[in-house]
């Protein structure tokens, strides 16, 4: 068995992205821009955007956080999208989800840019991602991506299951890997909860994704001898042994699978990390694009 070691990566790729902004300083080009917006006081999402703030830091991209109340109305919350929309400064505009219940999340996606929507949750990259057209692709699917490509894990031909069909990480996983294109063109299948046999369906992976949200739900009979198994899951479990009373826990029960896996991510340092590598990877390719580079 492999680890894939997702932090190491996801390290590198901040690491070529920063010297990639350095040398642009150099030659007087523009500076990637990115903007997050967090409505709100959800610890987690507090968590993410200090993450997402120290990355933009440590690369020397623009950056700046906007914090507001959860009592902001979804008209303000709109017209602060719509500003950002038209700042040259920025290129990239993240709106930190969950929103409050008052707030229509699909109304507030729709009104940032495409060419700056960085999360690449915009029905226009939605619809681009599956058409094999360029987009801005969601960074936790091409994150996955990016790790089977930089351990050499060929796609072509083979079988990826990935159990999940959300938005955010199972349908787009989906709709880049069964593109006929590099890195990718594998075959692939999307389980959810109706599957009514869904061990039958994950043996016969070669490469698995699990993207579920449940703690150590894939278990080691749900796996093929040799695969590729890949776990997006975050789990807080509680954990009194903890300093923060829980630990981080993925879908997969990683003690059992890794003796089958060929490959296997670990949680916490495997994809996590690699979703804000990638969200960097995004602000600088539409940085590009809007400068017309
Ligand atoms: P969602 O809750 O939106 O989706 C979960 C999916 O799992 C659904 O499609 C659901 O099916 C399916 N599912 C649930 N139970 C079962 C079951 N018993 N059998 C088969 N399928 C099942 O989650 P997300 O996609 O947003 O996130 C998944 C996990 O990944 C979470 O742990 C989340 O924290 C983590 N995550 C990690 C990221 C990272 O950067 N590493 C980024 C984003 C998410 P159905 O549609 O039928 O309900």
């Amino acid at each position: 068995m492999r680890l894939i070691e997702g932090k190491k990566i996801a390290a590198d790729i901040r690491a070529e992205i920063k010297e990639e902004t350095e040398r642009r300083r150099a030659e007087g080009k523009t500076i990637p821009g990115l903007v997050v917006i967090l409505v709100g006081d959800d610890p987690a999402s507090h968590t993410y955007v200090r993450g997402k703030g120290k990355a933009c830091e440590e690369i020397g991209y623009v950056s700046k956080i906007e914090t507001r109340p959860a009592s902001i109305t979804q008209e303000e919350l709109l017209d602060l999208v719509n500003a950002y929309n038209n700042d040259d400064a920025y290129h990239g505009i993240l709106v930190q989800m969950p929103l409050p219940d008052h707030i229509d999340e699909k109304t507030v996606i729709h009104a940032i840019d495409p060419r700056k929507d960085v999360d690449g949750f915009h029905p226009i990259n939605v619809g681009n991602l599956m058409i094999g057209d360029d987009a801005l692709a969601p960074c936790t699917p091409s994150g996955i991506q990016e790790l089977l490509a930089r351990y050499e894990i060929p796609t072509k031909g083979k079988h990826l299951v990935v159990v999940g069909r959300s938005n955010i990480v199972g349908k787009p996983t989906a709709a880049l890997m069964v593109q006929k294109k590099e890195r990718a063109n594998a075959i692939v299948t999307v389980a959810h909860s109706a599957a009514e046999d869904l061990a039958a369906i994950t043996r016969t992976a070669d490469i698995l994704v699990a993207a579920i949200g449940r703690a150590e739900f894939v278990t080691a009979d749900m796996v093929k001898e040799g695969a590729v198994v890949i776990d997006v899951g975050m789990n807080r479990v509680e954990d009194a042994s903890k300093k923060r009373g829980y630990r981080l826990t993925g879908d997969v029960d990683f003690e059992n699978v890794s003796e089958k896996a060929s490959f296997i991510t670990p949680v916490p340092g495997g994809v996590g990390p690699m979703t804000i590598a990638m969200l960097m990877s995004n602000t600088m390719k539409a940085c590009k694009q809007i400068c017309g580079e």
